[in-house]
């Protein structure tokens, strides 16, 4: 299975970055030893002194497709879940100042914690979603937010790459990201629902 992500899809989260907004989807992948699932701890890497936490909604595709036009996009998925996407700040900011890929930055073991998903029916539309840090709220984000929909992501993807079944897309983070640090519990939430907890340790 593929695990791709897209980056700068909420305005606020670019600005607090400095990074422009994007015309087109940025698009990046991680290997599926990124996965971390069913709760499973997340150990901080050793390359890294500033691990920040990035919570998203994932879209789960449930149909094999490539080059999907936008307006047929929704018949490839059925379930959305949530996901962080973990991101060693420091060495991503060394990756871009020199024009570098991402991938050691992003796609490292374990740098993709996935909980639990819903069905796209039973979820309110817009989708609210949030992170707590220790109990208090960090990240509060809404679909209505981002920049590129669900289904203009899946389309733009699948003009480049095959979307096979069991493949997921993480969809952008909101404002609010963060570090850190050992004994942080991280607990994502879709409306009231608990999707995901992760420790990192
Ligand atoms: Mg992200």
């Amino acid at each position: 299975m593929k695990i791709f992500c897209v980056g700068r899809n909420y305005s606020e989260h670019a600005k607090e970055l400095g990074n422009a907004l994007p015309e087109n989807p940025v698009i990046f992948s991680k290997p599926d030893t990124a996965l971390l699932k069913n709760g499973e701890d997340f150990y901080l890497p050793d390359f890294s002194n500033d691990v920040h936490y990035e919570a998203e909604l994932v879209i789960k595709i449930s149909k094999m497709g490539k080059k999907i036009q936008e307006k047929f996009a929704s018949n490839y998925y059925s379930e959305i879940g949530f996901g962080i996407d973990f991101t060693a700040r420091d060495l991503q900011s060394q990756l871009k100042q020199k024009g570098l890929p991402w991938e050691l930055a992003k796609a490292f073991d374990g740098s993709s914690p996935i909980g639990e998903f819903s069905n796209v029916k039973d979820l309110q539309n817009p989708i609210q979603f949030s992170l707590l840090k220790n109990g208090e709220l960090v990240q509060n984000g809404n679909s209505n937010d981002m920049i590129f929909s669900f289904d203009k992501i899946v389309s733009f993807i699948s003009q480049y790459f095959t979307l096979k079944v069991g493949d997921l897309i993480y969809t952008g983070t909101p404002a609010g990201v963060g570090a850190v640090k050992i004994g942080d519990k991280l607990e994502g939430f879709i409306g009231d629902k608990k999707m995901l907890h992760c420790e990192v340790k």
